[in-house]
């Protein structure tokens, strides 16, 4: 399914932010606990029944100076609208409308895309006289609310599901669907083109997609690919370095939509607090992953290892311990049947499965090596199942969920991968109660990726 994306715009201090964390809520993330990771969450998913969107909270783009910030906060909606499925308009009614918020209406009004005012700091009663004001705004879609206190955000939620554009299926395809992802100038639009330039490319039409046909399929090598938003990839433009973070809106439709991502480094220049950031986004996505360490050709032979890069990427990506790294030079072409072959590695053992029978032994093994107790009591697994494919996923029925340390999880990741690498996927295990006599019904147990 490719989920709508939801920009939150509006003038600073609004409560654009809080209204993003309470939309999105808190969810774990592996990713935020690994140092030198910041995670500013600007990103997110919101859930409404069955319904989900990608929230994004513009506020976090919110330029530094106050020189030109009349224009830069411009162009930061202008973006948004672009790559957004609908707006949350935030206004503040306890302040009042300003010329700023008017001019942000005009700027949505004329963007043509679905618009919904969230109203907000309405904290207590009688406030419809501030409601009124928001409503002069001219859109038919405003909902009070309140985010600080959580007040109305159900409400503004179900507005936000009836205005958005449905989800939709996507559209089969032959061979993987392969997203090339990373920050700006690692080279992605070179492997891209370098990729359909080479001899053996033959590259089709795009079918019919439902949404903006952004795709390009090819054959590489008699082998069957769906290359994922190359439009957007290839599209250039003069982005300020503020603006330059939304590209990661695009980075995260595309993870959302492939089955195989590859993000690419630049190797010239190590691994930046974007990189990190992108990385993070495309480990929580959950899809088959490849690290491609581009323009190689700038890295003296004798300097650098591909070791010593390898290495540095263990350092800095810990979380990305299980993808495979390729190295190429788009400018040469170099590299890119590694980089395919490694696709097609990954797409495939993203689809692998595991006999419970197999399972069971591998974790009663491991935890035979290295018991595991809480409270005197020892850890014991009942039984062991593969649940789902891409990513990998395995229910765990044991005496002590929820008391399983993160560090114990890893390492029964580790002594699975043993024997089935998984290479390029997430593992991720679900950890439930098991059926005893005195249990009573199972609870699903908690989640960690
Ligand atoms: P994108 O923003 O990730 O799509 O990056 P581009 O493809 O636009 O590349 C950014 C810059 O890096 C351009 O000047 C490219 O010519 C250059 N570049 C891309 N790949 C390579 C490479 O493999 N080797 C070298 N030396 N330069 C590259």
């Amino acid at each position: 399914m490719i989920r709508p994306v939801i920009a939150i715009v509006g003038r600073p201090n609004v409560g654009k932010s809080t209204l993003f964390n309470r939309l999105v809520g808190r969810r774990q993330s592996l990713v935020r606990d690994v140092p030198g990771v910041t995670r500013d969450r600007l990103y997110g998913t919101v859930a409404f029944e069955r319904w989900q969107a990608t929230v994004v909270d513009t506020g976090g783009f919110e330029p530094g100076s106050t020189d030109d910030l009349v224009a830069a906060m411009r162009a930061q909606i202008m973006q948004a609208i672009e790559e957004a499925d609908l707006v949350v308009f935030t206004v503040d009614v306890r302040e009042g409308l300003t010329p700023v918020d008017e001019d942000i209406a005009r700027i949505l009004r004329r963007s043509g895309r679905p618009v919904v005012v969230a109203a907000n700091k309405v904290d207590g009663g009688g406030q419809e006289a501030l409601l009124a004001e928001a409503h002069r705004l001219g859109f038919a879609r405003v909902l009070p609310v309140s985010a600080e206190h959580g007040r109305g955000v159900a409400e503004l939620l179900e507005a936000i599901r009836a205005a958005a554009p449905p989800p939709v299926a996507e559209a089969a395809t032959e061979g993987p669907r392969v997203a090339i992802v990373g920050r700006p100038n690692v080279g992605k639009s070179s492997l891209v083109n370098a990729v359909l330039g080479q001899p053996r490319v033959l590259v089709h039409s795009a079918p019919g997609t439902t949404r903006d046909s952004v795709d390009t399929p090819l054959t590489f090598r008699g082998r069957p690919y769906l290359l994922i938003d190359t439009a957007g990839i290839r599209r250039k433009g003069k982005v300020s370095e503020a603006l330059e973070k939304l590209s990661v809106v695009m980075a995260l439709k595309a993870l959302e939509r492939c089955q195989v991502a590859v993000l690419v480094l630049d190797a010239a220049e190590g691994i930046t607090a974007q990189d990190a950031h992108i990385a993070g986004y495309a480990h929580d996505a959950g899809r088959a992953l490849v690290i491609a360490v581009n323009k190689w050709d700038l890295v003296p032979p004798n300097m650098v290892t591909r070791a010593d890069v390898t290495g540095q990427i263990h350092d800095r990506l810990p979380f990305l311990d299980y993808a495979p790294i390729c190295f190429t030079s788009a400018l040469r072409g170099s590299g890119l049947g590694d980089l395919f072959d490694t696709v097609d590695r990954v797409a495939a053992e993203a689809q692998r499965r595991v006999q419970p029978g197999e399972l069971l032994s591998i974790f009663r093994a491991a935890l035979e090596r290295r018991p595991m107790s809480w409270g005197g009591a020892p850890l014991r697994i009942q039984s062991a199942q593969q649940v789902a494919v891409s990513p990998p996923t395995f229910a765990l029925r044991v005496n002590l969920p929820g008391k399983i340390h993160f560090s114990y999880e890893r390492y029964l990741v580790n002594s699975l991968r043993h024997t089935h690498p998984f290479a390029g996927s997430p593992v991720r295990l679900l950890f439930r109660k098991s059926a005893g006599r005195r249990s009573g019904p199972s609870r699903p147990g908690r989640v960690r990726r």
